[in-house]
């Protein structure tokens, strides 16, 4: 049965997929693409515990605040820690991209790190409901991920997704629309920061920041020999630890690798994990497919090698990693409109 009312729904309503990362929140809308793309980090001021802050305004203030302010990333490992702060995050992105077209109420698919328990799931989708949300689907990060990186998620073989993202690897193997076997493990891009930090306080006495650990790790952060960057230096600002006055030093590509070394062992033990857990059909298929890596740190130099070298498959790394995540719950719900209509139509 056609119903006009649902027709005219469709074309005014801005419905939305939400990536809710460890490191970053990212809203996509149907027809406009990815329009909201911030930290998920909340300030909170530890007095009146008021939310002073959040998303971009909030990463500004991170090393940079007096005591009585404080710097949330609610999702940090994974989980949420706090539901309340969460819950202020989720709205202020939901107004946010809402707020130019307030007629209907959207529906939306929420991509939530695997390991949420149930509980943390149904804070998350209170959360949206508190915001002005129709209907809410929550779908779990690798499955939105293998979606987003056109991997054909419905077909009864297996898929392995990779995603490295701040806070934790989710590592799972897809068939048919769901999840085989899964895995996160908390360590990302967060662990390779403190990483590369640890590396220079330990060698060198010189104390930095959070964001310029990340800064080094974007500049020559590498994973895999490579000639080039391995001898390409990198000038670091920080404080040294014994005069407490601010130094410089001039680092290289390979001893960055070699910090990196650590957290990447756990990354690969992780996948090599789940590969030993997969069911033996569909292990076939991966040895012929390969793996597809997702998320922010599958821009890090090296990666692919890496793990190809370390599991003898073919890795690839998506397009544009950083987007996959929400790219997969826009087309989730193209997904859904597309089955409702079938319903409709009678098929
Ligand atoms: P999450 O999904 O957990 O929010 P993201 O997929 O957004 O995480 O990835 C964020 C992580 O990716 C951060 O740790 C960031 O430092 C890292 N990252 C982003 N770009 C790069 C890059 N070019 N090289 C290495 N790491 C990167
Ligand atoms: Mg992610």
């Amino acid at each position: 049965m056609f119903q006009p009312f649902n027709y005219l729904y469709s074309l005014f309503s801005n419905d939305m997929g939400i990536d809710l990362g460890t490191a970053n929140t990212l809203v996509f809308v149907k027809g406009q693409g990815v329009v909201l793309r911030e930290p998920s980090i909340v300030a909170i001021d530890d007095d009146s515990g008021r939310v002073l802050a959040v998303g971009n305004k909030a990463k500004n203030m991170v090393g940079r605040t007096p005591e009585k302010i404080r710097a949330v990333r609610p999702l940090r490992d994974g989980v949420i820690a706090d539901f309340d702060v969460t819950e202020k995050m989720i709205r202020y992105f939901i107004d946010k991209v809402h707020k130019r077209r307030k007629f209907v109420s959207p529906r939306m698919v929420i991509g939530v790190p695997y390991g949420v328990t149930e509980v943390e799931k149904r804070a998350v989708m209170e959360s949206a409901e508190h915001a002005g949300a129709r209907e809410i689907h929550i779908i779990e990060e690798p499955l939105a991920a293998a979606i987003g990186a056109e991997m054909p998620v419905y077909e009864p073989a297996g898929n392995m997704v990779v995603d490295i993202g701040g806070g934790t690897t989710e590592v799972a193997v897809i068939s048919m629309g769901g999840m085989v076997v899964a895995r996160s493990a908390r360590v990302g891009g967060d662990e390779m920061d403190v990483a590369i930090a640890n590396h220079l306080r330990e060698t060198y006495n010189l104390m930095i920041g959070e964001r310029t650990a990340e800064e080094v790790k974007f500049e020559i952060g590498s994973v895999f020999e490579d000639q080039e960057n391995d001898k390409r230096k990198y000038e670091i600002k920080g404080r040294d630890l014994t005069s407490g006055l601010p130094k410089t030093l001039s680092i290289s590509g390979d001893e960055i690798r070699e910090a990196l070394a650590g957290p990447m062992d756990i990354i690969i033990n992780s996948v090599k994990e789940t590969l030993e857990e997969t069911p033996p059909e569909l292990s076939a298929d991966i040895t012929d497919r390969g793996i597809i890596v997702t998320g922010g740190g599958a821009k890090l130099r090296g990666v692919d090698k890496l793990l190809a070298e370390n599991t003898g498959l073919p890795v690839t790394i998506t397009e544009d990693p950083l987007t996959c995540v929400v790219r997969g719950t826009g087309m989730y719900l193209e997904e859904l409109r597309r089955a409702e209509v079938e319903n409709q139509e009678g098929f």
